[in-house]
């Protein structure tokens, strides 16, 4: 609304400009009529022409300098808005992220101990509220799967395809969201994995650990090395978070709320956005 009323400012300044130019060229018309018309004008004296010339002059000088402050406000109010295509620049996105939301098709990973809920689409929910806020922040995002269905038919070339989008050379890193099952029911809370000798891996998933952590009210954990797939085929740095565990009845419930999953969420995209903007 206030962008609208200022240009319609903007066009009720240039019409005043633009109505005094065509006043001026109406006076002229007069100017001469009052002269005695076109057939009186021919025998004018030399001077009569000078002085014709002069006034011309003075009021086109006139027309000039009372149009001048006009101009210089609308140039101040343009220099204070950005233009589009600058606006444009400033939001194209300048690093690309990959979420790989695990699992998906026949394979569903873990499975709730308590509520049977599978993981895959726990994984889903997740890698799109990911994605939602990575996107908002202006970065472009890759999802590797983006329904239930898996990449491909079998687990091999599930895996192949996804290794195929992670290895786009413009991909700045990639996170994989996971929910976590183990043997000990009382093991709770969120991991993230770095492959083993990867410095911008572990350093990516430092952050994103502590940003998780921080985000759903968990103690502090470190990153763990690991060896996935998924961490291992990227070429550009790779986190896999594991966001709970499936296996714990606490974590089981807390998986599915909604708020929780956007605190997971908010973790992940402020650890990553915090790894991006070292890149910078
Ligand atoms: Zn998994």
């Amino acid at each position: 609304m206030e962008k609208r009323s200022k240009n319609a400012k903007k066009v009720g300044r240039n019409l005043r400009i633009s109505s005094g130019f065509s006043e001026y060229s109406h006076y002229e018309v007069i100017f001469l009529q009052k002269t005695g018309g076109p057939s009186k004008k021919l025998p004018a004296t030399p001077l009569r022409h000078v002085f014709d010339t002069l006034t011309i002059t003075a009021l086109v000088l006139f027309c000039a300098f009372a149009a001048l402050p006009l101009y210089a406000g609308d140039k101040a109010e343009e220099a204070a808005e950005p233009s589009a295509p600058a606006e444009a620049a400033l939001q194209a996105p300048q690093h690309t992220v990959v979420v790989d939301a695990g699992h998906g098709g026949a394979d569903g990973g873990a499975v709730g101990s308590k509520s049977g809920v599978v993981e895959a689409g726990l994984n889903l929910t997740v890698a799109r509220l990911v994605q939602a806020g990575l996107e908002e922040a202006g970065v472009e995002v890759r999802l590797t799967r983006e329904g239930e269905e898996a990449l491909a038919e079998g687990k091999q070339a599930d895996m192949q395809a996804r290794k195929a989008i992670m290895n786009q050379p413009e991909v700045d890193l990639v996170v994989s969201i996971h929910m976590n099952k183990f043997t000990d029911p009382s093991v709770k809370g969120p991991m993230a994995f770095y492959m083993e000798g990867s410095e911008e891996g572990q350093k990516l998933a430092e952050m994103v650990i502590e940003a998780v952590c921080e985000a759903i009210g968990s103690p502090q954990r470190k990153a763990n090395p690991g060896d996935y797939f998924i961490i291992r085929e990227s070429p550009a740095p790779s986190v896999l978070v594991e966001c709970g565990f499936l296996s714990n009845s606490e974590d089981e419930a807390l998986l599915q709320q909604p708020a929780h999953q956007r605190k997971l969420a908010e973790g992940v995209i402020k650890g990553v956005l915090t790894y991006l903007q070292e890149l910078e």
